[in-house]
């Protein structure tokens, strides 16, 4: 018996620890796809054109735009950030879940066009931890970290617009929700009855 993908959102405040996560669960789950988005943003130390973002720059992303190769796109403190759709779409048709972590506004241009899209905010324990994550990263100079917080905290007033929320106290306890809450996706009676056979 097998299942279709299902594309899978994940938002929340920069430093809550969503590239964490991630990691986590897509080591432990090789089939899952990780979109990789194309970003004007730098790379931080350690992250890899390909693997981590498409590292381009501001012509380059235009250039994309017109060529209409993003899903979504949105500014966020400074930069641009977007979805190519061309791989999300191949490995949805091979039948493999896709993840997307994105901010709010891509979120929001995702679910206008695919709103069959599950929907996951991941939260901080607390602000003060949420703070503490984002400057303990070291990647970020403080008035970005400012900005940073300023933008959580309008991100998070959109959180009980998703369908799910996951808090990230610790990296096992949020793996374990995305896990539990993928797998309730997958046994959604109405897509799943079709699958049985019955003959
Ligand atoms: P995001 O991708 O949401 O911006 P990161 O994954 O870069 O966040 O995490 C921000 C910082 O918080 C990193 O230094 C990371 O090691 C740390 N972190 C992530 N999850 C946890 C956790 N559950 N407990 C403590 N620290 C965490
Ligand atoms: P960072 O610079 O910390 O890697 O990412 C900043 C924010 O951009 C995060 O909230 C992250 O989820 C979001 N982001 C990353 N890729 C994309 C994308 O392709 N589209 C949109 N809309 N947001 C993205």
């Amino acid at each position: 018996m097998s299942t279709t993908g299902k594309c899978f959102v994940v938002s929340g405040p920069s430093g809550v620890g969503k590239s964490t996560v991630l990691t986590a669960l897509l080591n432990k789950h090789k089939d899952i796809y990780f979109s990789v988005s194309a970003t004007t943003r730098q790379p931080r130390p350690g992250e890899i054109d390909g693997v981590h973002y498409h590292f381009i720059d501001a012509d380059t992303f235009r250039s994309w735009i017109s060529q209409d190769e993003f899903l979504e796109y949105a500014e966020f403190v400074g930069n641009f950030y977007g979805t190519p759709k061309k791989y999300v779409d191949q490995a949805m048709d091979e039948g493999r879940d896709v993840i997307l972590d994105i901010e709010v506004q891509g979120a929001t241009q995702v679910i206008a066009k695919r709103p069959e899209t599950v929907r996951i905010f991941i939260a901080p324990p607390s602000w003060e931890e949420l703070e503490r994550r984002l400057t303990a990263r070291g990647t970020d100079a403080p008035e970005k970290i400012q900005k940073r917080l300023l933008r959580a905290k309008v991100e998070f007033q959109t959180a009980h617009t998703y369908d799910y929320l996951v808090i990230n106290d610790t990296v096992e306890s949020a793996v374990a929700e995305l896990e539990a809450i993928m797998t309730a996706e997958h046994c959604k009676a109405n897509e799943r009855i079709a699958l049985i056979d019955t003959k």
